[in-house]
C-alpha cells in the first residue's frame, strides 16, 4: 500500500498574518470571478439551459455568484440513460484506479483550499474558519473514503471448508442520486458522492439550489483528477421538476440525501414503492434533523459548559444539523451558566464574513430568515428572551444569536428544528430529569454532556440516546474519521458519514462458494 495512514487535514489557523493575508488574497480572485455561467454535466458534455438558478450571496443579495443551467426532466432522463451505461464499465474499474482519483482530487483542493472558502464564504454566507473547516472536511472525505475503498477492495475474509473454496466481496449498487444540502456545500456534496463513486457507482448529483457554483467547481476538479465521462451527472433542478422524478426512477438504485426531516422521510416513502420495470429494492441512506442538544450537570465547569454550549449553538448561525438548540441546566448552576452563556452570545460579531473576521454571517436565504423569525417570535411566548432577536434582512439575512431562557421542556422551542441561531434553555431539576428531556425528542443525532461525575458519564453513554454522543465538549465539528457522523431515529438512518461503514452502504455483498 503506497498511501500513508489517513490523518484529517488541518484548519488554517487565522490568528497568523501570512494566513489572513493569503485568505484575503484568494477570496479578492474568486471575486472577481462572480458571475460566471456554469452548465450542466452529462455524459461528458457540457449543455448550457435556458432555465438557470441564480446563485446569491445570503450577506449581499446583490452580488451574483454565478448562473446555474437547471436541468429539466428530459435532460435528468438523458443523464438516467448516460449514468446507467458509464456504470456497465465503471463498476469493473480497478477500485485502486477509482481510489487514486479521490486522492488526487483531495490534492487538487488542498491546492486550492483558500479558493474553495473563499467560495463558500460567498456563496453560503459561511465565516473564515467555518468555510476552512468545510473544504478540510472534503479533503478529509476523499482521502478516508479512498483509503476505505483500498481495504474493502479483496472482500471479507470468511471461513472455508474442507473441500471448499469461500469468498465474500462487495460490488457497485448501481446508479445513485445525490441530494446535498447548503450548509456544508462543499464537504456533505464532496463525500456523499465521491463515497458513492468510489465504490463504484455512477451518481446523478442535485446540489442545493442555494449552493450550485461550489458543486459545480467540485465536480471540475472530478474531472481534473481524472475521474470518467458520465460518473458524476451534474444535474442542478428543482425538486418539483426532477428531485421526485428521479427517486422515482425505476432505474434509480439508491439515494443519498442529506437535508430536512420533511423532505428526507418523503424520499423514503416514495424510494420503498416499487415501480413497473424496477428489479430491486431501493437503498436511501438519509441524513436528516437534529434537535440537539447540551446538559449541563451539577458539577460542570461552567466555564467549559458555557462555552460549549455558544460555540455549537451560533457556529454557521445555528445551520448544522448538528447545532445546539437546547441546552439543560441542573438548577444549582442554572443562574451561572446562564449568565456567562449571555456574555458570551453578547460578545459574538454579526456580519458580512467577506468584509472580514466576523463570528457570525447571515442564514441562507429569505425563507430561512422568515421561519426563524416565526420561531423567535413564538419564543417569546415561550420563554424568556435574553440576548438577541432582532433580524434585519436588508442587505442580508441577518440574524442575532438569540438565547431563550426558562424555557419549559415540552415547549415547542424544544422540539422542532429551528436550523437557525435560536437557543432554548431550559432548567432541570437532577441528572435523571436531564437525561429524560434530552431524549424527550424524535431526533437523535448529536448530544453532549458536561459533567465532571464518572457515574454520569457511564450512565450517559447507555441511555443518551443519539447517535453523536460528545463528553465535556460541544456537539458540532464531528471529524472524519475521528467521531464517523450520523443519528438516530427521524435524524435518519444512522449511516455514518466518516466512519468505518460507510461505504458498504453503497454497496452489496457477494458470497462466492466453489468446490475443489
Ligand atoms: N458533521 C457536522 C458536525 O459535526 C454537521 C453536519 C450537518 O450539519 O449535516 O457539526
Amino acid at each position: 500500500n503506497r498511501i500513508p495512514e489517513y490523518k484529517h487535514e488541518p484548519f488554517t489557523d487565522f490568528s497568523l498574518e501570512e494566513n489572513k493575508l493569503q485568505f484575503q488574497n484568494a477570496l479578492n480572485s474568486v471575486e472577481a470571478q462572480l458571475g460566471q455561467n456554469y452548465p450542466l454535466l452529462i455524459g461528458g458534455e457540457r449543455l448550457i439551459t435556458k432555465e438557470k438558478v441564480v446563485s446569491i450571496n445570503p450577506a449581499n443579495k446583490g452580488e451574483v455568484i454565478g448562473n446555474v443551467s437547471l436541468a429539466n426532466k428530459e435532460l435528468a432522463e438523458k443523464a438516467m440513460i448516460y449514468a446507467l451505461n458509464t456504470f456497465e464499465i465503471w463498476k469493473h474499474e480497478d477500485p485502486e484506479e477509482r481510489a487514486y482519483i479521490l486522492i488526487r482530487a483531495a490534492a487538487i483542493l488542498r491546492q486550492r483550499k483558500h479558493e474553495f472558502s473563499s467560495y463558500l464564504v460567498k456563496e453560503a454566507g459561511k465565516p473564515w474558519p467555518e468555510a476552512d473547516a468545510d473544504t478540510a472536511e472534503a479533503i478529509d472525505f476523499l482521502e478516508f473514503y479512498a483509503r476505505q475503498m483500498l481495504d474493502l477492495k479483496d472482500g471479507v475474509p470468511v471461513l472455508s471448508r474442507e473441500g471448499e473454496k469461500n469468498k465474500f466481496h462487495y460490488i457497485p449498487l448501481g446508479v445513485g442520486i445525490i441530494i446535498s444540502p447548503f450548509n456544508f456545500p462543499l464537504a456533505i456534496m464532496a463525500g456523499t458522492t465521491a463515497a458513492a463513486v468510489v465504490a463504484g457507482n455512477t451518481v446523478l448529483l442535485k446540489p442545493s439550489n442555494n449552493t450550485p457554483v461550489v458543486a459545480a467547481k467540485f465536480v471540475e476538479v472530478m474531472e481534473e483528477a481524472g475521474l470518467p465521462d458520465g460518473v458524476i451527472n451534474f444535474v442542478p433542478g428543482s425538486s418539483s421538476e426532477i428531485g421526485d422524478y428521479l427517486v422515482d426512477h425505476p432505474k434509480t438504485r439508491f439515494v443519498s440525501f442529506t437535508g430536512s426531516r420533511e423532505v428526507g422521510c418523503r424520499i423514503y416513502e416514495r424510494a420503498a414503492k416499487v415501480q413497473p420495470g424496477q428489479k430491486w429494492l431501493k437503498r436511501v441512506i438519509a441524513e436528516m434533523g437534529g434537535k440537539d442538544i447540551i446538559i449541563v450537570d451539577q458539577d460542570a465547569d461552567v466555564e467549559l459548559a458555557a462555552s460549549s454550549i455558544v460555540k455549537s449553538a451560533f457556529g454557521f448561525s445555528g445551520q448544522k444539523c448538528s447545532a445546539c438548540s437546547r441546552a439543560v441546566v441542573h438548577e444549582d448552576v442554572y443562574d451561572k451558566v446562564v449568565e456567562k452563556v449571555v456574555a458570551l452570545t453578547n460578545s459574538l460579531t454579526v456580519g458580512n464574513p467577506a468584509e472580514g473576521n466576523t463570528y457570525m454571517g447571515p442564514v441562507i436565504d429569505e425563507k430561512s430568515f422568515e421561519k426563524i423569525m416565526k420561531y423567535i417570535e413564538i419564543g417569546k411566548k415561550e420563554g424568556a428572551l435574553v440576548t438577541g432577536g432582532q433580524g434585519d434582512e436588508s442587505k442580508g439575512y441577518y440574524i442575532q444569536p438569540t438565547v431563550f431562557a426558562d424555557v419549559d421542556e415540552n415547549a415547542r422551542l424544544m422540539k422542532e428544528e429551528i436550523f437557525g441561531p435560536v437557543l432554548a434553555i431550559c432548567k432541570a431539576k437532577d441528572f435523571e430529569h436531564m437525561l429524560e428531556i434530552a431524549n424527550n425528542t424524535d431526533y437523535g443525532l448529536t448530544g453532549a454532556l458536561i459533567s465532571n461525575n464518572r457515574k454520569h458519564i457511564e450512565r450517559a453513554e447507555k441511555e443518551f440516546h443519539v447517535g453523536n454522543l460528545y463528553f465535556n465538549r460541544g456537539c458540532t465539528g464531528a471529524v472524519v474519521g475521528y467521531h464517523p457522523f450520523g443519528g438516530f431515529n427521524m435524524s435518519g438512518t444512522d449511516s455514518k458519514a466518516g466512519g468505518p461503514d460507510y461505504l458498504i452502504l453503497h454497496m452489496q455483498a457477494k458470497t462466492i462458494s466453489e468446490q475443489i
